[in-house]
């Protein structure tokens, strides 16, 4: 079976209860969740079928076991996440506006989470068909030339590169666009959520920038468009959208990877694009539904025993 590698950050998320409950004051929290983008991307993945890996760093600490027990019980491997001794795993606390945006605040940059790099990778670059690659592991100089190095490794052995922008205010800098755009015009796949690409690329909406992204490097563009479903664009100019599975939104944290490792799972599988975002977009709805980020995560069976709530499109 084709098989997926994961890269960036693996850390653990403490999540705010109340709507509009500020970080910085004491409140109700939910957590420590296992997280990290990358991880509940591989997460999903792996519970959907895929065969997937995942590289990144954790410190020796109850933290980052959590974090590897977690994505071991769902089938990741987790063989080359490196134990750095000399720090502790990465933190997020994560808040959420009546306005539906998150505000985040991070322990990571000078965490042992942050602190991958090619040499944790190379290795586990054999035999894989696919690395996905994600902006929110841009959030140092060190991981922008790691995920930056990582892509150069990949695109040179001809794997293929996926790529989310997953873009967080909080910890990009303008330094770092330059690795991003790199990346973005340069992957095969690219999972964008509501405005990256038209905030990367310049004015042009979403949907125009997915049809240049298609001129380009990439075969796939999907849209992530959070309660209105999500879009597809495909070279040859097929396009098909979505609407989003009706549900009540608990926690949205984690729909876009649970949606990612979804959609990335089921094309590996050899799925037609076309059912993957179907059932990736069922997976994101479900995701929400529940508080944490891993906490939504399902597996095919999940999907399948719920594909009576697929809109009719
Ligand atoms: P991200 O978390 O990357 O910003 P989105 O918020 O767009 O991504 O969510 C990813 C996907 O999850 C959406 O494209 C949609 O399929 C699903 N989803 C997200 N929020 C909801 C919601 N409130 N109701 C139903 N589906 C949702």
């Amino acid at each position: 079976m084709a098989r997926l590698l994961c890269i960036g950050e693996i850390l653990v998320e403490m999540v705010a209860v109340d709507v509009d409950q500020p970080t910085t004051r004491p409140g109700r929290w939910a957590g420590p969740f296992p997280s990290g983008a990358p991880a509940i991307l591989a997460d999903q993945a792996a519970l959907c079928g895929a065969e997937v890996s995942l590289v990144g760093t954790v410190g020796r600490d109850a933290f980052g076991t959590a974090c590897l027990t977690r994505l071991r019980a769902s089938g990741v491997v987790v063989d080359q996440v490196r134990v750095d001794p000399d720090g502790t795993t990465g933190v997020a606390f994560v808040s959420y506006r009546g306005d539906g945006s998150r505000s985040f605040v991070f322990h990571l940059a000078d965490a042992a989470s942050g602190r991958f790099r090619l040499a944790d990778v190379e290795s586990g670059l054999l035999g894989v068909d696919v690395v996905h690659l994600m902006g929110s592991s841009v959030f140092s100089a060190a991981a922008a030339e790691a995920v930056g190095e990582v892509f150069d490794a990949a695109r040179a052995r001809g794997i293929a590169v996926s790529f989310d922008p997953n873009l967080r205010p909080e910890t990009l800098r303008r330094e770092h666009v330059p690795t991003l755009l790199r990346i973005l015009r340069g992957a095969q796949v690219v999972l964008a959520s509501e405005g990256e690409l038209q905030l990367l690329l310049g004015d042009a909406p979403d949907e125009d920038c997915a049809r240049q992204l298609l001129a380009g490097s990439a075969t796939t563009v999907v849209l992530k468009r959070g309660a209105r479903g999500a879009g597809l664009y495909l070279d040859g100019r097929e396009e098909l959208s979505v609407p989003a599975v009706p549900v009540d939104e608990v926690d949205p944290t984690g729909a876009g990877d649970c949606f990612g490792g979804t959609f990335l799972a089921l094309v590996l599988q050899g799925w037609a694009p076309a059912d993957a975002l179907r059932h990736a977009n069922l997976a994101g709805a479900l995701a929400v539904t529940q508080r944490g980020p891993m906490s939504g995560n399902r597996t095919l069976a999940d999907l399948r025993a719920a594909e009576h709530l697929l809109p009719s499109t």
